[in-house]
């Protein structure tokens, strides 16, 4: 138990759950997590130590390898998934409480964004592990010399990977979680999943409903800790599979330390994400737009649009209608009503902004809004507060344009003609989401389609994560697809069967 900006909070048991079982691990490095809102601790959790990952690797591997998970029917999956969404919904206000206090995240997104839809997706996921395993090619009669003829077909089935290292970030840890455990179980694998250390709690209440929904012992296995304990996932022959969402840094590392095995890599990397907006675009509409790109969970979001490429002839417009909406931004608790924006996750982010930002303007750079740390008595005391911050006077080569900052910072630039607007999007190392503002749906489906990005917004798009449709990124932000059917091939191998029918 632990109070968290007021509120008591049921936090879960803070062990390793392998095999099915609760296990102490106290040699790995604990962590005290924070509420980010305050400051204050919320617990200690102990870190996986190398035994506790060998058990959890032993455990995922004798689980798929038994048939208890992989070897049970698309049905007997799937009743076990629902078993779990079930269990999962009676515990949804707890869940609300534990992912607001671990993440600072304001109390309505976080019912919407972080719980309600993470409840979204695996229920999704049950529906879709009843998945046939077996599709039928037609048969082919082929003439053989001398008049006789054989007939023959294919089967394709799909298979599990085996073991799939889940490894995840801070922002929607739920979420993540979901979107990695739910495709995976859904495709018969089993999973060690890997939270990050700054928001762990999610995660082991995701244990803790695993034992009471009665998964199969060793199905899901879930271990605490940082770096080291991921390395230890991404390195071990017992995986089959990393499913990694996290910064490209990472990545690129975990990348390189599959490659000697050639074990497969999911990757599900950062972001600097441009919202084109066209001069025929409703203004107040493509500043909301914008405005909620810079304050949406500060900033904390891989999708959000950081870079707003605005046509010249309504930039000064768009310009004072962004600053309007983010002046009167209020930082606050995530549980109070009157909070627009909350924290940063932790002191060393609200560093990396501010150090984004100072850079910026000793270059030459304008502050258009915010632009300095919070005023005393602006920001709640103890908090990791930064408030929503635009820079303007600037262009796509400077740093701040180009680096992934992950707060509540975006830039301003400009654009006369459609291939300008579209050269500047394109041009970053990052390809995760893009976003149009026209009021002319043609023009912007045919510039959506010249962005080099995994998905793009019209005009706001339809506001959430789609578990039916794909998600990912191009160039540095990733590799492979989550969500829909693509989403749950990648998690699957293929054979095909070839007989002989006579
Ligand atoms: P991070 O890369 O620092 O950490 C992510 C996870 O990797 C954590 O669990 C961490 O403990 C683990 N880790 C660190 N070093 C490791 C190593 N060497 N081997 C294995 N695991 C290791 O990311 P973060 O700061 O937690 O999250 C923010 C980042 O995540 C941003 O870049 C954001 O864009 C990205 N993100 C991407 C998506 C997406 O779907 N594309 C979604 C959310 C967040």
């Amino acid at each position: 138990m632990s109070h968290a900006a007021g509120t008591r909070v049921e936090l879960p048991r803070a062990d390793q759950f392998i095999d099915g079982r609760w296990r102490e691990s106290n040699g790995g490095e604990p962590e005290t997590v924070l509420d980010p809102a305050t400051g204050q601790p919320l617990g200690t959790v102990p870190g996986a130590d190398p035994s506790a990952v060998d058990a959890a690797l032993t455990a995922a591997r004798r689980a798929a390898a038994t048939g208890t998970w992989a070897g049970a029917t698309p049905r007997a999956r799937s009743e076990a998934l629902y078993r779990l969404h079930g269990v999962l919904t009676g515990m949804s206000e707890r869940l609300l409480d534990v992912v607001v206090a671990e993440t600072g995240c304001p109390l309505r997104l976080s019912k919407g964004q972080q719980v309600g839809l993470a409840l979204r997706h695996l229920e999704h996921w049950a529906e879709a592990a009843r998945r046939p395993e077996l599709t039928a090619r037609p048969p082919v009669v082929t003439p053989r010399p001398g008049g006789a003829a054989t007939l023959g077909g294919w089967a394709v089935r799909r298979e599990p990977y085996g073991v799939v290292a889940a490894i995840t970030p801070y922002n929607f840890p739920l979420l993540e979680n979901v979107m990695k455990l739910g495709p995976a179980l859904a495709a018969g694998n089993t999973v060690v999943l890997k939270p990050s250390p700054l928001t762990p709690y999610s995660a082991l209440l995701l244990a803790e409903a695993a034992e009471f929904a009665d998964l199969p012992a060793g199905v899901l296995n879930v271990l605490t800790g940082g770096a080291p304990v991921g390395a230890a996932l991404t390195t071990d022959p017992r995986v089959d599979l990393v499913s990694f969402t996290g910064s490209d840094t990472v990545g690129a590392r975990i990348l390189a330390a599959a490659a000697p095995r050639v074990t497969k890599v999911l990757l599900e990397l950062g972001g600097k994400s441009a919202l084109v907006v066209c001069a025929d675009a409703d203004l107040a509409l493509a500043a909301r737009i914008g405005a909620q790109n810079v304050t949406t969970h500060a900033g904390q979001g891989c999708v959000l649009a950081t870079r707003h490429v605005v046509q010249h002839s309504v930039r000064d417009e768009y310009q004072e209608r962004l600053r309007a909406a983010l002046g009167g931004v209020r930082l606050g608790l995530p549980r109070d009503p009157g909070t627009g924006m909350g924290p940063l996750i932790r002191a060393a982010a609200v560093d990396r902004v501010d150090g984004h930002v100072r850079t910026a303007v000793r270059a030459g750079a304008t502050v258009l809004t915010g632009g300095a740390r919070p005023a005393p008595g602006t920001a709640p005391a103890g908090g990791f507060y930064y408030p929503p911050t635009v820079l303007t006077d600037l262009d796509n080569t400077w740093a701040v344009a180009r680096e992934e900052i992950f707060g509540p910072v975006a830039v301003v630039l400009g654009f006369d003609t459609e291939d300008e607007a579209v050269a500047i999007a394109n041009d970053s190392a990052y390809g995760l989401a893009g976003h149009v503002v026209s009021a002319d749906p043609g023009r912007a489906f045919e510039l959506a389609c010249r962005l080099r990005t995994g998905t793009v917004d019209i005009n706001g798009g339809p506001g959430y994560t789609n578990p039916d449709v794909p998600f990912g990124g191009y160039r540095r932000s990733g590799l492979g697809r989550e969500n829909g059917t693509e989403g749950l091939d990648e998690y699957t191998q293929l054979k095909t069967i070839k007989y002989h029918a006579g």
